[in-house]
């Protein structure tokens, strides 16, 4: 079975895709917890950061440095929050990993 990311990377469902690669896509939260917030996807399955592994070491760079274009392409000059909930107690909720783009407001520390 897909998941939820898988399918709108294969464009099954729709998304507000705002940057795609040969490694990731970068897509719009549907609930945004800040003025700005956007996921870093690979478009490897790959579950978690505590399932990657050493040959993902090029995947996980990219995710980082996606984020970092992307700021730069929305104007957060002012800084931004780059967040990977892993696991049930991290919060995770889509067993795909992706990284977390918040800004556009003052974030509070430490996070709930
Ligand atoms: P997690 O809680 O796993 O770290 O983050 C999953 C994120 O995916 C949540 O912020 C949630 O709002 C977002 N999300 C879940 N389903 C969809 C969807 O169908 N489209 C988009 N754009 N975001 C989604």
């Amino acid at each position: 079975m897909s998941t939820i990311f898988q399918k709108i990377i294969g464009r099954e469902i729709p998304a507000d895709i705002i940057h795609e690669d040969e490694v990731c896509i970068s897509i719009m939260d549907i609930e945004p917890q800040a003025p700005f917030h956007a996921l870093i996807i690979p478009k490897k399955l790959i579950a978690r950061v505590s399932l990657a592994d050493e040959t993902d070491q090029q995947i996980l760079g990219h995710l980082l440095l996606t984020a970092r274009k992307v700021a730069q392409d929305h104007n957060l000059e002012q800084g931004f929050r780059i967040i990977i909930n892993n696991g049930n107690d991290g919060g995770e909720t889509v067993p795909h990993l992706h990284v977390h783009l918040l800004g556009g407001r003052k974030l509070s520390w430490p996070p709930g």
